[in-house]
Formats: C-alpha cells, sequence, structure tokens
C-alpha cells in the first residue's frame, strides 16, 4: 500500500522503542526525527540512560526514559539506586515493569519489589509517563500500579487476558500496540477491545522484527495502517487518531504547578 502525501504530513508515534540497541543509534535517532516519529526511547537498565540522553539532547521527536527492565532485576538490580536521580531529568520512565516467563516465585517477589519501589518514587514526582513490560504477569502489573497512580501509563504489548485489559481500561492507561500483535489472533482479539482513544504505537525495534529486519521508528506506520482498516476508516484519520492520544497523554501528565 502506497502511503499518501497526506498520509506523511502527520506525525506517527512510536511509544517504545529500543534506540540505543540498534546497530547504528544515532542513524535510527535522525530517521525518527526525519521522518517525524514521536519516539519514547525507553532504555534497560539506569547505567545506560546517559547514552540514549545524548542521542536525545536537542531532538523534536525522540525523548529518552529511564528504566530497569524486569528480566535485568537480578543481574543488575543493584543499580536501582541510578535511577532516582534520572527522574528529576526525564518525564519518561521505561522500561519497567514484571515478567513472569522465566524464574522462580522468588525472583518474581524480587522484581515485584523493584516495581513497587519505582512506582512510588515516581508517584512522588507525579506526571510520570511509564512505559510497561507485563509478560506473564499483567494482573499483578496491573494491580501494582493501581487506580490512583498519578501519572500516566502506557502497557506495552499487552497479551493478557480481556478482563485484565478491562481493568487497566478502567484505570485510565494507554495501551501501545504493535504488528507482531496485529499478526496474531490473540493479539487482534486485544486490538479490538481497545477504545480508539487508548491506543499508541509502538515497533518494541530492534528487538521486534518486521520481515526479519530490525523494526524501525517509522514503521509504525504499518501498524496505523492495519488499524486504520480495522476501524474502517482513512489511513490519515488513523494516524490523527494516535498522535490526538499522544498529545491527550502528554497534556493529562502535565506536572501540576
Ligand atoms: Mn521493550
Amino acid at each position: 500500500m502506497m502511503t499518501s502525501a497526506a498520509a506523511e504530513s502527520v506525525a506517527l508515534v512510536d511509544a517504545h522503542c529500543h534506540l540505543d540497541l540498534y546497530q547504528d543509534p544515532v542513524a535510527a535517532v535522525e530517521e525518527a526525527e526525519r521522518r517525524h516519529v514521536f519516539t519514547i526511547a525507553v532504555t534497560n537498565i539506569p547505567s545506560v540512560f546517559h547514552h540514549t540522553a545524548n542521542l536525545a539532547r536537542d531532538r523534536v521527536y525522540v525523548r529518552a526514559a529511564a528504566g530497569l527492565h524486569p528480566e535485568l532485576v537480578d543481574s543488575h538490580g543493584h543499580e536501582l539506586p541510578l535511577l532516582w536521580p534520572l527522574l528529576q531529568v526525564t518525564r519518561y520512565v521505561g522500561e519497567i515493569g514484571l515478567d513472569y516467563s522465566q524464574g522462580d516465585a522468588n525472583a518474581f517477589a524480587r522484581q515485584r519489589r523493584v516495581f513497587s519501589e519505582i512506582l512510588e518514587r515516581c508517584a512522588l514526582h507525579r506526571g510520570k509517563i511509564l512505559t510497561i513490560h507485563s509478560r506473564r504477569a499483567h494482573k499483578d502489573t496491573v494491580e501494582a500500579i493501581g487506580d490512583r497512580y498519578p501519572g500516566r501509563v502506557i502497557l506495552h504489548w499487552y497479551t493478557g487476558t480481556l478482563r485484565e485489559l478491562e481493568r487497566a481500561l478502567a484505570y485510565g492507561f494507554y495501551f501501545s500496540v504493535n504488528s507482531a500483535m496485529a499478526a496474531s489472533d490473540k493479539g487482534r482479539r486485544i486490538l479490538a477491545a481497545l477504545p480508539q482513544d487508548r491506543i499508541l504505537t509502538e515497533t518494541d525495534g530492534p528487538l521486534l522484527k518486521i520481515d526479519g529486519q530490525a523494526a524501525r521508528p517509522e514503521q509504525t506506520a504499518l501498524i496505523v495502517e492495519h488499524l486504520a482498516g480495522f476501524w474502517r476508516v482513512d489511513p490519515v484519520d488513523a494516524r490523527k487518531t494516535i498522535l490526538t492520544n499522544f498529545r491527550r497523554l502528554l497534556e493529562e501528565s502535565e506536572p501540576a504547578e
């Protein structure tokens, strides 16, 4: 499908991308800028945040997020104190969350302690935008955040039950969806259950591949085209919906003065 010039005039949103993990991160950032893709550049451990912050410096579209990935809690949990000063310098926090796909009950308990502490610190700062991992831990993840979190929550690549999804919607969370979700039955059921005003797009690149290649931020155009077909609207209008959602999320999370 050819993307029309009208569609290309509307900025895209990649709400979850690991820009620091591309072979050429500078080229990835420059492409996101050139193609007008608002990109939340998540990081997996606090000690690499400054690298991504440097990449994002003076960029219009790329924002660096500070995080500690749940699967790295055991190997890098000692870096947790390094996260606190980073909360002074960025509104964006991720990748954080829970992952119960590997490990034992003790490891999951350690993840929950770290996640709760991060949530508490973020709540103190108010206005943070969180991008959250929840693989095989959807219920505990949604519960840990709760319905009073004073900021904005984006559940990234949600693959849980529709029941938890309903709860997350009731708590006001957003969902960032990607091409892999559109390619599976379960993913499509999730897309169908999400109201248009709570959807953002993501690539999770370069970890997620499209046609065997690391997904790049501008390829969020593909999931938008899928959504457009699904919503029976023009791709230009689907892009506008996603961009409106992103802008609303930013406004909603403005810290109170
Ligand atoms: Mn990720």
